[in-house]
C-alpha cells in the first residue's frame, strides 16, 4: 500500500514515524475515517471539514490546505487500487502535533506537524452493501468524558476511552459498547452514533454530546428527504430498551441495526423497516455524492 506522510507518497514500510512523536507519546493529534465504496470516497468534503476542525481546536497547523488535502485523499484512493465499481477500501488522514523532546511542556514549540493518509483495504470492510450489519450492544461501565473534560466533537487520536469501552464490551459477549454521561443520558457507541425509533420518529442524542458523526447528519438528511420526523433528545438506556428500533452509524458500518442491548433482545424483527428504508436511502443518497476514483492502471505506482 502506498502511504502519504509529510509531502510524498510512500511505501507503506518505508511509512515510519518518529518514537518522539506527540502522537505516539500523548495521542496528540487528530484523525478522520472515510470509506471508499464503488470507487467512490464518501462524504469527503464534510471529513476535510471536521478534520481542520479538529486539528483548530488543538491548535495544530495542518501543513496543507484544505483543497490539497481533498486532492491528495483521492489520490491515496488511487494509488491503493480503490477506483472503479468495486474498488472499496479505507483511507485515515492523520494529523500529529510532530516529533519533539518528552514532555507535555514542549506542546507549544513542536514546529513540524506529522500529517499523513493511511489506507487500508481487504480488512476494514465498508458496510454499504446488501447485507445490513447487526450488532450486540452493552451499556457501558466507561462514562463519556463531558465537554469540559474532552470534547467529543474533537475526533482526536487518544481512542483510550472508545478502545477500554470496546474491549469491556467484548468481555461481555457484544460487538459495541453504548456510553453514557456522567449522568446517565447516552451519548454514543464507542465508534458509532445512536439513533432510536420511537413510532414513525427516529431520535438521536443531541450532536454536542458525542462525535459529530458525519454519517448520522446525512441519515437525518435523508430523514428530512423522505418526509420522516427526527429530533435530539436525551436518550437513557430506558429510551433505547424501550424503543422500536435502535441503530448505529458510522462510516465504516453505515446504518447497523442493533439486536440486544445487556444481553436483551430488543423487540420486533431486527433490523426494522423504519432502519431498512433509512439505509436504503442514505446508502444511495453517500454513493451519488460521493467521489469519484480514477481506477488504477495495474499495480500501486508513486
Ligand atoms: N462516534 C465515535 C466515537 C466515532 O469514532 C465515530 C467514527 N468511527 C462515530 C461516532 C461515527 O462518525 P462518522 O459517521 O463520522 O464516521
Amino acid at each position: 500500500m502506498w502511504v502519504y506522510l509529510d509531502g510524498a507518497f510512500v511505501d507503506e514500510d518505508k511509512a515510519l514515524v518518529s518514537v518522539k512523536d506527540h502522537s505516539f507519546l500523548y495521542g496528540d493529534g487528530c484523525f478522520e475515517g472515510i470509506g471508499v465504496f464503488s470507487g467512490r470516497v464518501i462524504h469527503l468534503g464534510e471529513h476535510v471539514d471536521r478534520f481542520y476542525r479538529s486539528a483548530r481546536m488543538l491548535r495544530i497547523p495542518v501543513p496543507v490546505q484544505p483543497a490539497e488535502l481533498t486532492r491528495l485523499i483521492v489520490e491515496a484512493a488511487h494509488r491503493n487500487g480503490m477506483g472503479g465499481s468495486t474498488g472499496t477500501g479505507y483511507l485515515r488522514p492523520i494529523l500529529s502535533r510532530g516529533a519533539g523532546p518528552l514532555g507535555v511542556s514542549w506542546s507549544g514549540r513542536i514546529e513540524k506537524p506529522t500529517l499523513a493518509i493511511i489506507p487500508q483495504s481487504g480488512e476494514r470492510k465498508i458496510a454499504y452493501g446488501s447485507d445490513i450489519p447487526v450488532l450486540t450492544t452493552v451499556i457501558s461501565r466507561y462514562a463519556k468524558p463531558d465537554p469540559a473534560s474532552l470534547e467529543p466533537r474533537i475526533k482526536s487520536n487518544n481512542y483510550l476511552n472508545s478502545v477500554l469501552a470496546f474491549l469491556d464490551a467484548q468481555d461481555r459477549g457484544a460487538d459495541a459498547a453504548i456510553l453514557r454521561d456522567q449522568r446517565g443520558f447516552v451519548c454514543e457507541a464507542h465508534g458509532m452514533n445512536v439513533m432510536a425509533v420511537v413510532g414513525e420518529r427516529v431520535v438521536s442524542p443531541p450532536e454536542g454530546v458525542a462525535l459529530a458523526g458525519i454519517t448520522r447528519a446525512n441519515v437525518l438528511r435523508t430523514a428530512n428527504e423522505l418526509g420522516i420526523a427526527w429530533a435530539e433528545a436525551s436518550l437513557t438506556p430506558y429510551d433505547l430498551m424501550c424503543a422500536d428500533e435502535v441503530f448505529l452509524t458510522s462510516s465504516l458500518e453505515g446504518v447497523s441495526a442493533v439486536s440486544a442491548i445487556d444481553g436483551q433482545a430488543l423487540p420486533g424483527p431486527v433490523p426494522g423497516a423504519m432502519t431498512r428504508r433509512l439505509r436504503d436511502a442514505y446508502v444511495k443518497r453517500a454513493l451519488s455524492g460521493g467521489v469519484p476514483v480514477r481506477e488504477s492502471e495495474g499495480a500501486g505506482h508513486r
